[in-house]
């Protein structure tokens, strides 16, 4: 599971193979010298596990941070993105309104002309009308007093009246007509010119908009590289704890093997070791190199299987720790001698202490998901000088 869990295993291996020779005292009695010597063993493990706790503390509020910022920067990402197609709707928009302007004023030039062509209309046929009043008309036409004057009868006197009549009334229609169309195109006008203030407005306003997503863009832009900037330096920070902490592991690892090798298990197993389970029971859901739930990479067996299910001591060997631990939950250490030692992790209750010397296929404890589990499950661990190896090279597969 977790390689903190090797130091663990390690130092505990170092001080149960203390008190395995104290307990072995009643027989062979302890040196003092000896065990003056463990106590300052485990006052250095202890302080290079508080180090190295210290600095997986530090990578992991760093790798927090570092996500944190991650998440952040995909979101102002997003931002920026949707801020710069709402500015290029923006400017499609005051594209269209800038012609639609153009289109409006050609218009009112247009009306303009048209007005001006019926008022000279109206001022055509008003000289005309008051022309044919007075005299013959500069075309040659008659006016309408020398048409009444030249009559040569009361009943011609009477049909020339109507004909002026008639013309009268031409003209007098003539002159209300370009009124009228006159009138009409001024008040076209006067929409076009409302429009075009209309326009004018909206095109402020979409102007306005425009300036306001390009700050906020422009914002969101120089916020994403400070982010970025800020991940970038989280991940240093991170690379530094991280090869601190793997120097001091390295140390440490050398240190209890050295310790290690100096206070070996009484019991050295030489038989072959056993599936750990009741054959033909469970599922193997995660293999040895394979990856945990969590996505990290895995150096044992988990097989899946019900809650209280027995589990077997692999093979002979000394219980070197019986206890509980944040990751693998209760779990249990047996060392095997020569170097070699088993863990099982996960249980819903221990059967043995440390200090224990179980026989191969004794129930050391029975099955469950404590600590980081998602389900009832035997995690099972073979260490072979503290490195974790496959246990399928060990064990027969039971299932
Ligand atoms: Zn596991």
């Amino acid at each position: 599971m977790n390689k903190k869990f090797k130091k663990i295993v390690l130092r505990t291996a170092s001080l149960v193979s203390a008190f395995a020779i104290m307990g072995a005292s009643f027989m062979l009695a302890p040196d003092e010298t000896q065990l003056r010597s463990y106590a300052a063993a485990d006052s250095k493990v202890q302080k290079l596990e508080d180090d190295i706790k210290a600095l997986e503390k530090t990578q992991k509020e760093l790798l927090s941070k570092i996500s944190a910022s991650k998440n952040e920067a995909s979101q102002v990402s997003q931002t920026k993105k949707y801020l710069d197609s709402l500015i290029y709707t923006l400017e499609t928009k005051i594209s269209t309104s800038n012609e639609l302007m153009k289109e409006l004023n050609l218009k009112i030039d247009e009306a303009n002309a048209d007005i001006k062509v019926r008022e000279e209309e109206i001022k055509k046929t008003n000289e005309k009308f008051i022309a044919r009043l007075r005299m013959a008309h500069e075309d040659g036409s008659a006016s309408y007093i020398e048409m009444l004057l030249e009559a040569e009868s009361i009943s011609d006197f009477l049909s020339r009246m109507e004909r002026v009549n008639a013309m009268l009334e031409y003209d007098k229609t003539l002159k209300e007509n370009y009124q009228a169309e006159k009138e009409t195109l001024e008040k076209e006008k006067d929409n076009l010119t409302l429009s075009v203030q209309l326009q004018q407005e909206t095109l402020q306003k979409l102007e306005q908009d425009k300036k306001d997503a390009e700050k906020q863009s422009s914002q969101a832009a120089s916020y994403y590289n400070k982010l970025q900037s800020d991940t970038a330096a989280y991940q240093a920070q991170y690379n530094k704890a991280k090869a601190e902490e793997d120097k001091l592991d390295a140390e440490l690892t050398k240190y209890l093997k050295s310790i290690q090798e100096q206070n070996s298990s009484q019991v050295t197993a030489t038989g072959e070791y056993m599936w750990p389970l009741p054959v033909g029971k469970g599922v193997i859901t995660c293999t040895y190199g394979g990856k945990d739930p969590g996505g990290r990479p895995h150096y044992a067996l988990d097989v899946a299987i019900p809650y209280g299910t027995p589990i077997y001591a692999s093979n002979d060997g000394t219980v070197l720790t019986a206890s509980w631990h944040s990751s693998y939950g209760y779990y249990i250490v047996i060392d095997h001698g020569n170097g070699m030692s088993t863990l099982y992790a996960h249980c819903s209750s221990l059967a043995v202490t440390a200090g224990t010397q179980v026989k191969k296929g004794a129930t050391i404890g029975g099955v469950g998901s404590t600590g980081y589990s998602t389900g009832n499950h035997l995690h099972f661990e073979v260490r072979k000088g503290g490195v974790r190896v496959n246990p399928l090279n060990y064990v027969k597969k039971g299932v």
